[in-house]
């Protein structure tokens, strides 16, 4: 068995991108716990918790880390976040 799990947080947002929205805040707070991959994070309805949405680009950025954008953002991959 593996030594990750996953933590699921039922949260209420009016739709997917609301609830993308609020998901991209949640993730960039856990960063202060080593444990955690926000980068990997999803969301999905509850009663279809089989469809998973991402939440961050992730795209792997020149020299480290990760864009930290939407996926299907507009424009360059971000190591800053923009909250909108
Ligand atoms: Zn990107």
């Amino acid at each position: 068995m593996s030594d990750r799990w996953v933590i699921h947080l039922s949260v209420v947002a009016n739709d997917l991108l609301s609830a993308q929205r609020l998901a991209r805040v949640v993730a960039h707070w856990t960063r202060v716990l080593p444990q955690t991959e926000p980068g990997s994070t999803t969301v999905s309805a509850e009663d279809d918790q089989n469809v998973r949405h991402w939440v961050f680009c992730d795209r792997i950025m020149p020299g480290r880390g990760r864009c930290q954008l939407r996926p299907e953002h507009d424009g360059e991959c971000s190591r800053r976040p923009r909250l909108r």
